[in-house]
């Protein structure tokens, strides 16, 4: 895996936060570490979205914290940062999921023939569905005929290509 882009890391933010997560992310990237009342000024999110937002992505490990308490008022300061070594682990874990679902979404097209209607806006019907309409399309009512999938094999065969390969660098 090379080494984690910006692009990348605002995205991985956005997919477990939306917009405040990329936020939040954006203005850490710029900073070893922050407080919560910097991240707050910086970003403009409230204190308490903020601090909840801080946590999802702890909960991912996307983020760490170290906490350090007050000789005077005894109260704890969080000081927050990025863990990119922990990015890198989520986007792996994520892609190892694409790639299961596509192997499965393959070995169905793989072990399945089809059937269209080949009206627009209508779906395709595999052999059983096909069967149990009596080869007719339940939607449109015209007669459904074979549906080479190859085309869609061979399109999963590339991403499945592309994401092991990834998975390999
Ligand atoms: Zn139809």
């Amino acid at each position: 895996m090379p080494v984690v882009s910006h692009d990348m890391l605002i995205k991985v933010a956005c997919a477990i936060g939306g917009e405040d997560a990329a936020k939040i992310i954006e203005v850490l990237s710029q900073n070893d570490e922050m407080t919560e009342d910097e991240i707050v000024s910086k970003t403009g999110i409230k204190l308490n979205d903020a601090r909840k937002m801080l946590y999802k992505l702890y909960e991912h490990s996307i983020v760490g914290l170290r906490r350090v308490r007050s000789k005077d008022t005894g109260w704890f300061t969080f000081y927050w940062r990025i863990q990119l070594d922990q990015v890198e682990g989520f986007i792996i874990g994520q892609k190892k999921r694409i790639l299961e679902k596509l192997e499965k979404r393959l070995e169905y097209e793989n072990s399945h023939s089809f059937y269209y209607c080949y009206t627009p806006g209508c779906k395709r019907l595999s052999f059983e569905e096909a069967t149990e309409y009596l080869f007719r399309c339940p939607k449109c009512n015209k007669p459904l005929s074979y549906y080479d999938n190859s085309k869609i094999i061979e399109s999963i065969r590339k991403k499945i290509e592309k994401i092991k390969s990834e998975l390999n660098e």
